[in-house]
C-alpha cells in the first residue's frame, strides 16, 4: 500500500544518503593524511622548509577539518528527525525567532506580514519548525547575487483547513535544471553546500501532514511555500 511504499522510499533516500555522507566524508580524510604524512617526515629529515611547509598546510588542515564537522553536524540533524516532540504552538513565536536570527544581516532586509499569520495555531515539533524557517531564509540569503540588495518578505495565507506560509526572495532564482532535485538529500549547486536544507525541510513539513513547494524565476527570485493543518 502507499505506506509501505513511502517508507521503502524513505529507506532508500536514506541508504543513497548515507553513501554519499560516506563519500563526502572520505574527500577531506585523503588530503589531511597525506599532508600531515608530509609534515611528518620533512620534520624527521630536519628540512629547513619545515616551517614554510607547515604554515601553508595548517590551513588546509583546519579548512577540512571545519568541512567535515560541518557534514557530520548537518547529518546528525538529519538523522535526529524521527523522534517528533510536538506541541502546539503559534506559528508566529517560531517564524520570528528565525526572523531575528536572519534581520542582523547587513544587505538583507525580512518583512514579515504579522497580521496575516496572527493567531494561526500549529501542531508541531518547535525545535524542527524553526530549522525549517532557519534553512529557507538561509537560502533565501545566499540566493542573493553579489552587490544587490536582498529582500525577503514572509506572508501567511489562511486556507479552510491549513496556514500556507511564503517565503520569497529577489534573488537568483532557480535554474530549470536544478528544480526537479533541489529537495534531494545532498543535491547542491553551491561549492560549500550540504544539499541537506530542503530535504530536511520537507521531510520535517510532511511529518507534520504538512506540504512545501515553491515557484521562481530567474533573475526574479523565488517563493517557498509551506502548508501546515492548522489546530484551533
Ligand atoms: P544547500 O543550501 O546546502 O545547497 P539546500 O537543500 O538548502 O542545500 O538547497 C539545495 C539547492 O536548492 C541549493 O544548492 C540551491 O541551488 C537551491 N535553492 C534552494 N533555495 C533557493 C532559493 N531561495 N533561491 C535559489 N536557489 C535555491
Ligand atoms: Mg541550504
Amino acid at each position: 500500500n502507499a505506506n509501505k511504499l513511502a517508507q521503502s522510499e524513505r529507506e532508500t533516500a536514506w541508504r543513497e544518503m548515507a553513501k554519499q555522507v560516506a563519500h563526502e566524508i572520505k574527500n577531506p580524510l585523503t588530503p589531511l593524511r597525506l599532508g600531515i604524512q608530509m609534515l611528518d617526515r620533512s620534520w624527521k629529515d630536519k628540512d629547513v622548509k619545515f616551517d614554510d611547509k607547515f604554515n601553508k598546510f595548517s590551513k588546509s588542515f583546519l579548512e577540512q577539518i571545519d568541512s567535515l564537522s560541518r557534514i557530520a553536524s548537518e547529518f546528525s540533524n538529519f538523522a535526529k528527525m524521527p523522534e517528533l516532540k510536538l506541541e502546539k504552538l503559534a506559528v508566529l513565536s517560531v517564524l520570528n525567532k528565525a526572523v531575528e536570527v536572519y534581520s542582523q544581516m547587513a544587505h538583507i532586509k525580512i518583512t514579515c506580514d504579522e497580521s496575516s499569520l496572527k493567531d494561526c495555531m500549529v501542531l508541531v515539533d518547535r525545535d524542527q519548525l524553526l530549522r525549517c524557517f532557519n534553512n529557507l531564509l538561509k537560502n533565501a540569503i545566499e540566493a542573493m547575487p553579489e552587490g544587490k540588495a536582498g529582500l525577503i518578505t514572509i506572508n501567511g495565507i489562511k486556507e479552510q483547513h491549513n496556514i500556507k506560509i511564503a517565503v520569497s526572495d529577489n534573488g537568483n532564482g532557480i535554474p530549470l535544471n536544478s528544480r526537479a532535485s533541489i529537495f534531494v538529500p545532498n543535491f547542491t549547486t553551491k561549492s560549500s553546500g550540504t544539499g541537506l536544507g530542503l530535504a530536511f525541510v520537507k521531510q520535517a513539513v510532511e511529518n507534520v501532514k504538512g506540504n512545501i513547494y515553491f515557484t521562481t524565476e530567474i533573475n526574479v527570485g523565488t517563493t517557498f511555500y509551506i502548508t501546515l493543518p492548522l489546530v484551533s
